[in-house]
């Protein structure tokens, strides 16, 4: 049978483990690929280029939008960021899965564009991480000491109504316990390869 692959696309507040959880179930599922973002945002320690973001000024992520490159592009406290239509499209036709890690912004671009677009709509599913709650969301936030207080102030504002979102989503991890929000995530990655969706045309015949 010839399957595409699923395009798998992970919101939640900043903080709440997004990056944590990605790391975790790529680890189980090595044939997972990672769309990476553009961003104008500075690299964090450790942050490596091209690795966790492709990294560029605001010069050239422009260039880049107004050539039509991103399947979707946000502005998000204060910089931009944006998903490649190259990391994303051939990788899903040769049937590999891909985890994206955005917004909800981005998330409801790509929805509208999988209304207009039969393979998108297919391939795609929606999963939002929340955190058993705000005040845990803050300590994270806090603990990961990645954040000056203006940046911290604005992404724990925007959590609430990120969170307000949720019934946008197909399914929800809480990520309380990492072990088991990672186990539910890799649970659901399994499930996603048995719908039907993904497949292309009719074996059957
Ligand atoms: P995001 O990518 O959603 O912004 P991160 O993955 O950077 O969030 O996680 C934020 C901080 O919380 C990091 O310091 C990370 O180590 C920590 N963290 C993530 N998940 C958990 C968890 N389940 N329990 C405790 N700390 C966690
Ligand atoms: P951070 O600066 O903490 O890495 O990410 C901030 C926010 O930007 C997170 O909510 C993350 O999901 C989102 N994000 C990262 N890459 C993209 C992208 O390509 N598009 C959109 N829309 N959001 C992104």
């Amino acid at each position: 049978m010839i399957f595409s692959g699923d395009l798998i696309v992970l919101s939640g507040p900043s903080g709440v483990g997004k990056s944590t959880l990605v790391k975790a179930v790529r680890a189980s599922h090595p044939e997972l690929g990672f769309s990476v973002s553009c961003t104008t945002r500075a690299p964090r320690p450790g942050e490596v280029n091209d690795r966790e973001y492709h990294f560029l000024t605001e010069e050239e992520f422009a260039r880049r939008s107004a050539a039509g490159d991103f399947l979707e592009e946000a502005g998000i406290f204060r910089h931009r960021y944006g998903t490649l239509k190259s990391e994303v499209v051939a990788q899903l036709r040769q049937g590999k899965s891909i985890l994206l890690d955005i917004d909800l912004q981005g998330a409801k671009q790509i929805r509208a564009a999988a209304e207009k677009d039969e393979e998108l709509k297919n391939a795609s599913v929606f999963v939002m991480i929340v955190p058993p709650s705000l005040a845990v969301l803050e300590q994270r936030l806090r603990g990961r000491q990645s954040e000056n207080e203006e940046q911290i102030q604005l992404r724990l504002g925007a959590a609430k109504n990120e969170l307000a979102g949720f019934r946008t989503y197909d399914f929800l991890v809480v990520n309380d316990d990492l072990e088991t929000a990672a186990a539910d995530l890799n649970q659901l990655l399994d499930v996603f390869r048995m719908r039907t969706s993904i497949v292309k045309g009719n074996p059957f015949q």
